[in-house]
């Protein structure tokens, strides 16, 4: 597919969706922050419910304002797809947009769950780079769904303690609950990765070798690793559970999240990981990447997936899609995994880095000339 046809793509799609939905399902989606936000590093974050009753005491979402309790999202399947089609950064298609659900509430939460397995089977049908993390236990049913459906999915399962994981995570499944459903996913050929993040001092480092060895023993062959980010409460959360973090902080604010110094945590957890023959991802997009079957150096983590699945581009595939998304070009540089363009005129630069991004894998520079 050539880097063109993804906006052709993304026309039929919204010309199929508006003949589909009702005036007022479009308004909805119109107005909705899907159909407007810019994707974040791990792709466009998709919101399947709003707030979660998990809470977990490193838990960032409860200073960003959602509450402890939760709500299925409000758009539809088809009204999420409309969303994420009118979204101007939102690139359609095997090769296009990542996705990302489960930053900001549990997806397979009671409440949340229909809502959740309604959106991968749109996401299925468009084909896009697809991820979902939880902790939660998935039946064998729902397993099936995900996998009539949306096949190419990437699971991150969360697990970053085993002994004591109640003090972390009090109302969240057992973590050999977690592990048994990373088993069932896999024997359905999911792909699956343990998702070690946020990496707890104290906890996680000390039971990280029994958490990644179980993780092998039951099929899981990657892993993503994520540092903690803090705000004050988080930090006196901890405090209170025996992980004093003074030592590891540079900064603490009641809405902001900074990470905690851990690159020796990540590194030590890294090295046993790889002594177990896992491979470890920097990023969740690495996993989502890999499990779509592609491949990416689009930043310093990668390469990531199947470097060999990198898509070949030229300049003229960039000149093309550029004209199409509105951009008028002086010039286009494609050399050494990096594409360059400059631009005389169009609409915002973010857009066009965007797209280019997420459809050549590449480290992308866009300017005006
Ligand atoms: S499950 Fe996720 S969203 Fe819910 S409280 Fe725990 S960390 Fe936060
Ligand atoms: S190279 Fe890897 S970590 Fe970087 S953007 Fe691509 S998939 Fe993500």
């Amino acid at each position: 597919m050539k880097l063109v046809d993804y906006v052709y793509l993304k026309r039929r799609l919204i010309e199929e969706l508006e003949s589909k939905l009702s005036e007022e399902s479009k308004r909805k989606a119109r107005e909705d922050h899907h159909s407007k936000r810019p994707p974040r590093p791990c792709g466009m974050t998709v919101h399947t419910g709003i707030g979660c009753s998990l809470c977990c005491v490193y838990c960032y979402i409860y200073d960003m304002g959602f509450p402890r309790t939760v709500t299925p999202y409000p758009l539809t399947g088809l009204e999420m797809l409309y969303a994420l089609a009118l979204n101007p950064y939102f690139a359609p298609g095997r090769g296009g947009t990542m996705i990302a659900m489960g930053a900001v509430s549990e997806p397979f939460l009671p409440e949340t769950k229909s809502r959740t397995l309604e959106y991968i089977k749109m996401f299925g049908i468009i084909k896009n780079p697809t991820q979902i993390s939880t902790k939660m236990t998935i039946n064998d049913e729902d397993i099936e769904e995900i996998r009539k459906n949306c096949h190419h999915i990437s699971f991150l399962v969360t697990i970053i303690a085993l002994r004591d994981y109640k003090k972390l995570e009090p109302l969240a499944p057992d973590p050999h609950e977690r592990f048994d459903t990373c088993r069932r996913l896999i024997n359905k050929n999911i792909h699956v990765s343990l998702f070690m993040r946020p990496i707890i001092p104290g906890f996680t480092d000390r039971d990280a070798e029994e958490i990644l060895s179980i993780a092998k023993s039951v099929g899981v062959r990657t892993v993503v690793l994520g540092t903690l980010r803090v705000t004050k409460r988080i930090f006196m959360n901890l405090l209170k559970v025996g992980v004093d973090l003074s030592r590891r902080v540079k900064k603490l604010s009641d809405k902001e999240q900074y990470p905690i110094i851990g690159h020796d945590l990540k590194r030590n957890i890294a090295r046993i990981a790889e002594k177990l023959g896992l491979r470890v991802y920097e990023a969740a997009c690495g996993a989502n990447i890999e499990a779509a079957g592609l491949g990416c150096v689009a930043c310093n983590w990668g390469p990531c997936g199947y470097p060999d699945k990198i898509p070949n581009v030229d300049e003229r595939d960039v000149a093309e899609l550029c004209i199409e998304l509105g951009f008028k070009v002086s010039k286009i540089d494609v050399k050494d995994n990096v594409i360059t363009v400059e631009v005389e005129s169009g609409p915002r630069l973010d857009i066009l880095e965007k797209w280019l991004k997420e459809l050549t894998r590449r480290r992308v520079i866009v300017r005006r000339a």
